[in-house]
């Protein structure tokens, strides 16, 4: 049998490697995890998940201390922006988390590959001009931002900008257009809003956030509105002409028809990620894509190629981080010789905005087209402590089946709707009815007991509407 470096070797330390390369070692294997960033963490730690919510967090205060919402609780404060420090406040968030999964790293003996990856064949790799083998090779590579053909992306200059850039702004721009109105582009237009930019986001379906509830997508366009923001439906990107320090975006309506320039301090591209393949040499091993880009895995991250292995986002499935780290352990376990197995019907999804949003399972329109199904709705209006709290926006939705009355999906808007989101997922898991909800007791005064309404509304016998 050959002498391998490593049993394991892990390409990317985002959370679907870093992940994976601890379980591995936990596990007894000896793991390396090569990542080309100067820190690890990966998008979500470095310039994603965590990032974006130290600015939608301090953002929310501002917002909270200036429009009035404070005022509402008699807490009357005259808020000054001092950017500066709230940049600063999200790099320290990024500095501590990054420095802790070196920490983790060190402490469970993962071995960290400093550079860049490239397959010499199935069980070699060269990181930095040396070369590596290992019996398993798991590629998180991860994903990029996808960019909007003819639009040129240049975060240096802060004024056509991707997500990266739009995190690092250092000054609140007035007018800041955002192409794609997806989780992404609404948490960051979320964010300049606050804080005082007029934002307009531009999306080509008719709806925001694809891929949701029908529902919730209505609901949130007009939370969204009423919080300031236009919304271009409907609408698609033409093209963007920078001059200076200014842009002008050309849009018409998707179906065709005139056009019309919108102004712009700011641009910020949000229209998807893309996995990373590239560089990764996989002619060398023979791996092909599907048509998506992605590696294509079965259900134990296993492709094609014997001992290579990925998860994350470089293959199919929502690109979540949460999704990503479940794939890590699950792999490293079935190398291990053990079961890792992820349940990709019930991984939840969030919307980190004011109020959140937050579903798992189908949509009630996906769930239609398997079969007959009861609704079960609740406004966050009804809850005590939503109103208690000055947050009426939003409302709780669980579908079931109606013969079987099992959970198939929850989806909620409400301000804790992240949190909230959890109980619904692991009763999903378990296999819970929506009347296993209902005769759940929940603690009082919480949100909480919105989940508890709308799964009794499910048979129609709700106590607060
Ligand atoms: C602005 C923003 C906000 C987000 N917010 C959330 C959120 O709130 N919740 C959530 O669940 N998800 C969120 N996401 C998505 C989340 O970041 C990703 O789903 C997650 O990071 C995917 O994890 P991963 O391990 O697959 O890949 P990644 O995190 O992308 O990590 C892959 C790593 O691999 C490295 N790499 C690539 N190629 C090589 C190579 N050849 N050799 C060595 N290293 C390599 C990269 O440098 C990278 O560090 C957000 C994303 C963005 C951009």
């Amino acid at each position: 049998m050959a002498d391998y470096d490593y049993d394991v070797l892990v390409i990317g330390a985002g959370p679907g490697g870093y992940v994976g390369a601890i379980r591995a070692a936990q596990l007894g294997l000896k793991t390396a995890c090569a990542e080309g960033r100067e820190t690890l963490g990966g998008t979500c730690l470095n310039v994603g998940c965590i990032p974006s919510k130290a600015l939608l967090h301090a953002s929310e205060y501002f917002e909270a201390a200036k429009g009035g919402a404070m005022a509402k609780m008699g807490i009357k404060v005259t808020p000054e922006l001092d950017l500066d420090t709230m940049q600063g406040q999200r790099k320290d968030a990024v500095k501590g988390l990054t420095g802790g999964i070196e920490f983790l790293f060190k402490k469970n003996k993962v071995d960290w590959l400093k550079g860049y990856a490239q397959f010499k064949d199935a069980h070699t790799v060269e990181v930095a001009g040396k070369t590596y083998t290992a019996k398993n090779i798991v590629i998180a590579t991860g994903s990029s931002v996808t960019p909007l053909p003819g639009v040129e992306i240049d975060n240096a200059k802060g004024v056509v900008v991707d997500s990266t850039g739009a995190l690092e702004l250092s000054s609140v721009p007035k007018k800041m257009v955002v192409i794609g109105g997806g989780v992404i582009g609404l948490e960051l237009g979320s964010v300049w809003r606050r804080l005082g930019a007029e934002v307009t986001v531009v999306e080509f379906l008719d709806q925001l956030l694809p891929g949701m509830d029908m529902d919730v997508r209505k609901e949130a366009s007009k939370i969204f509105k009423k919080q300031g923001m236009t919304l271009k439906l409907s609408t698609k990107v033409t093209g963007v002409e920078v001059k200076g320090k200014k842009a002008k975006v050309s849009v018409e309506p998707a179906a065709g028809g005139d056009t019309e320039t919108l102004e712009a301090d700011v641009v910020l591209v949000a229209i998807g990620r893309r996995p990373n393949v590239e560089g990764l040499g996989l002619d060398k091993i023979g791996l092909e894509r599907n048509a998506r880009g992605q590696i294509e895995t079965d259900h134990d991250f296993a492709t094609k190629v014997d001992g290579v292995w990925a998860i994350g986002d470089v293959i199919p499935g929502p690109m979540l981080a949460h999704k990503a780290e479940d794939e890590g352990l699950a792999v490293a376990e079935n190398i291990a010789g053990l079961t890792g197995i992820v349940n990709h019907d019930v991984i939840p999804g969030v919307v980190y905005t004011q109020p959140e949003i937050a579903g798992v399972g189908l949509t009630e329109e996906a769930a239609k087209e398997r079969g007959a199904v009861k609704v079960g709705k609740f406004p966050m209006l009804a809850n005590s402590r939503a109103k208690t709290n000055h947050e009426p926006d939003g409302f709780v939705k669980v579908i079931a089946d109606a013969e079987t009355d099992r959970v198939l999906g929850v989806w909620c808007i409400a301000s804790v709707a992240g949190t909230m989101i959890a109980q619904a997922a692991q009763a999903m898991e378990f296999g819970a009815t929506s009347e296993d909800i209902a005769y759940t007791c929940h603690a009082h005064p919480t949100h909480s007991e919105a989940i508890k309404e709308a799964a009794m509304a499910v048979t129609g016998k709700p106590i607060h509407i």
